[in-house]
């Protein structure tokens, strides 16, 4: 019987002189593989060519590099925006360190941005479990409201760029909450590939994509909780990209406190791991789909990112992501697996 998940992958072998070898013939090995939902493509290369950097967090104190946040201190409630009263009635959402406000450069009809800590700078190691989870809340909760407030807009989205490499404008930790109707290309492909494949087999991709990840285990991290993290076969980031799977929640609305303790869980052993890889910045985003089918559940994607150097400052984006919208990727998802596995 033919799988209903295949994995593509189609070898490529460079030959040259090699100068740092006298010349000698030298082959090169690198690799393309497909994405066994969507079918889109992402390159292997450059294996261990490129190592994330280290940031100086104590430079963001300075006041001279600093300049003005929003986000800080007392200067939080009088520079940030609130809701309109028919939207939300209390102008903002607050629990703990937690203060989710408007977007004052918003996405969409209902943008929010959620300000994580007082701190202006949190290495990802002192993240507390509080810190995070009333974050999540705060973000979700207003997403729900908004969802029961004007159903037109039937996907919710959290996005979080965390330090400069991750294309963040600013260092005091923030994630962004809002509702849309398009809600950007890899999420439209990724529900339609779901869809149809639904269709085709009458099973949940994702689902059917944890089992027989747990089986072959390459790829397979963990579980916290009914949450199930996985090295991506195909990964968006340079330095690789987990995703958490949350079977069974296909509606926002299903997204439990304990849902998010999972998520929480899961992210703490992530960083853990970042940490221990001197990674010092991500961009990551929970995504939801439209109430009322089974086919995509919610999930979370997270991605590491680093300058490639800190004497020019290079991103690890380049012409491939930029105009050809190919990802390309110096780790093999097996490897990152296994070494992620250890901190689960
Ligand atoms: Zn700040």
């Amino acid at each position: 019987m033919k799988e209903k998940i295949t994995y593509k992958k189609v070898d490529v072998e460079n030959t040259f002189h090699d100068p740092r070898q006298d010349f000698q013939p030298t082959v090169v090995k690198t690799h393309v593989r497909y994405d066994p939902l969507t079918g889109k493509t992402g390159h292997f290369s450059h294996f261990g060519a490129i190592k994330p950097q280290q940031l100086d967090l104590e430079k963001y104190l300075d006041p001279q590099v600093k300049g003005f946040c929003p986000f800080c201190g007392a200067g939080r409630e009088a520079n940030t925006p609130k809701f309109p009263r028919e939207i939300l009635p209390e102008g903002r959402l607050a629990k703990g360190e937690a203060l989710l406000v408007p977007n004052i450069f918003p996405y969409d009809v209902y943008s929010s941005v959620c300000v994580m800590t007082q701190g202006h700078v949190v290495p990802l190691e002192q993240f507390s479990f509080d810190q995070l989870f009333d974050s999540f809340v705060v973000g979700l909760e207003f997403l729900k409201r908004v969802k029961a407030l004007d159903s037109s807009l039937p996907y919710q989205i959290m996005g979080w760029n965390y330090m400069p490499p991750s294309g963040g404008g600013l260092v005091h930790p923030h994630q962004q909450y809002f509702a849309t109707g398009q809600p950007g290309n890899q999420f439209a492909e990724e529900l339609r590939a779901s869809e149809l494949f639904y269709e085709n087999y009458h099973l949940d991709y994702w689902l059917e994509l944890v089992t027989v990840e747990q089986k072959t285990g390459e790829r397979y991290i963990g579980q916290q909780g009914d949450s199930h993290w996985l090295a991506s076969y195909v990964s968006l980031g340079m330095l690789g990209e987990i995703v958490g799977v949350f079977p069974g929640v296909y509606c926002i609305d299903d997204f439990s406190e304990a849902n998010v303790s999972e998520l929480v869980s899961g992210l703490q052993k992530i960083f853990s791991y970042f940490s221990h890889k001197v990674i010092f910045s991500f961009n990551a985003s929970l995504f939801f789909g439209p109430g009322g089918q089974q086919f995509f559940p919610a999930h979370f994607r997270i991605v590491p990112r680093t300058f490639l150097n800190t004497r020019d400052f290079a991103p690890d984006l380049n012409f491939f992501q930029a105009v050809l919208q190919e990802p390309v990727s110096v780790v093999l998802p097996e490897d990152l697996c296994r070494e992620v596995k250890t901190f689960f």
